[in-house]
């Protein structure tokens, strides 16, 4: 650290990214990205003359994009923002509603970005801890005073709850706003995008990352009422109002218009959670019933940590989370099939040596 960093930041551990290695290639299954190429609309949609345009400046308002998001969700242009990343939609949402005054509530295993986020922008916070089966509870949620930020499914858990319970949670909280992170919605049965059209206080914040095959494009939005989501482009047009470029913004609006071949990857995701679900219990792990593209696995033979570790000796990356609840686990984002029994395969070798 340097004598010049703002004494604001000096206390700050920033987030850790879950490593991508260029030192040799693993079998990647540690930060739940698909296994599967982006939309072949997408890639086609980048030619030599979009590259030739970048001497221009990127749409600021993304409108191609935001039309095929409306689109897809049934809500109005109005009601989107897109953002560089999800973690841009987190962010500006921290900025447009939370304050040294005004508080923001969230799990105490989640999605490790919320803490620092309040961190940097001086928020304070309010850690609701999960119930002892590893869910979020929603009694513990209801007319609480602060902003509420949940995800949904949950990050690191994977375990979903119920549209209903988050309504509930909704409308208990009206002087507050409630902010659903949807990353791996696509991958469960939930989603609250309705809510968005119902109620004035919710934010629910999408990604491209995951279901969509394209985590490098960075590519994140917010859906919210039409008064929210003025309050966030508020924030963008503050910090960043080119704040994505021309090439995410078509990819994004091409592969959003391939809807059967986004169908196609998110069920073979389904379906090979299935099967590895059954496989690592069939191998005496516990597995907490997941509905987003990753499990959380504990082994009765071997620690997390050490299972982490043994698995990237064999070449196989899975995140291993220090966090306490959670640190007899390991995270194991669903690759294809033949991913799938490459770890299966390392984990035998390595329980069969124990
Ligand atoms: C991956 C992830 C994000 C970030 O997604 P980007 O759009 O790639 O920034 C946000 N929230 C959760 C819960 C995630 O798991």
């Amino acid at each position: 650290m340097s004598r010049y960093l703002s004494s604001r930041l000096q206390s700050l551990t920033p987030y850790t990214p879950g490593e991508q290695p260029r030192d040799k290639s693993y079998v990647k299954l540690n930060t739940n990205e698909s296994p599967f190429a982006p939309s072949p609309l997408a890639i086609e949609a980048v030619d030599k003359d979009m590259l030739a345009d970048l001497r221009l400046y990127s749409d600021p308002t993304a409108d191609e994009l935001a039309g095929e998001i409306a689109r897809c969700y049934s809500v109005d242009k109005d009601n989107v923002l897109v953002t560089n990343g999800s973690d841009e939609a987190l962010a500006f949402c921290f900025l447009a509603f939370c304050d040294r005054d005004k508080g923001v509530a969230f799990a105490d295993v989640t999605y490790g970005f919320y803490k620092v986020y309040a961190a940097l922008f001086n928020v304070p916070t309010r850690i609701i801890p999960l119930d002892s089966d590893y869910k979020v509870k929603a009694s513990d949620y209801m007319g609480i005073g602060c902003n509420i930020l949940i995800a949904n499914p949950n990050a690191q858990t994977g375990i979903a709850i119920g549209a209903k319970e988050i309504e509930e949670i909704v409308a208990a909280n009206s002087d507050s706003v409630v902010i659903i992170d949807e990353a791996y919605a696509d991958f469960s049965e939930v989603s609250c995008v309705p809510l968005v059209n119902k109620y004035d206080n919710v934010v629910v914040v999408r990604t491209m990352s995951k279901s969509r095959s394209l985590a490098g494009a960075r590519i994140g939005y917010a859906l919210a009422s039409e008064q929210l989501a003025r309050d966030l482009r508020t924030v963008k047009y503050s910090f960043n109002p080119y704040n994505l470029g021309t090439l995410p913004i078509a990819l994004g609006a091409a592969a959003l218009r391939d809807g059967a071949y986004f169908d196609r990857c998110v069920d073979l995701i389904k379906s090979n959670r299935t099967y590895l679900t059954e496989q690592l219990e069939e191998r005496g792990f516990h597995v907490l019933p997941s509905s987003a593209n990753f499990v959380l696995a504990r082994s009765g033979a071997i620690g997390g940590k050490r299972l982490y570790l043994a698995l990237k000796d064999k070449g196989v990356l899975v995140r291993h989370l220090a966090d306490e609840r959670i640190e007899d686990f390991v995270r194991i984002t669903i690759g294809d099939r033949a991913q799938c029994d490459a770890l299966l395969a390392a984990i035998d070798t390595i329980t069969e040596a124990l």
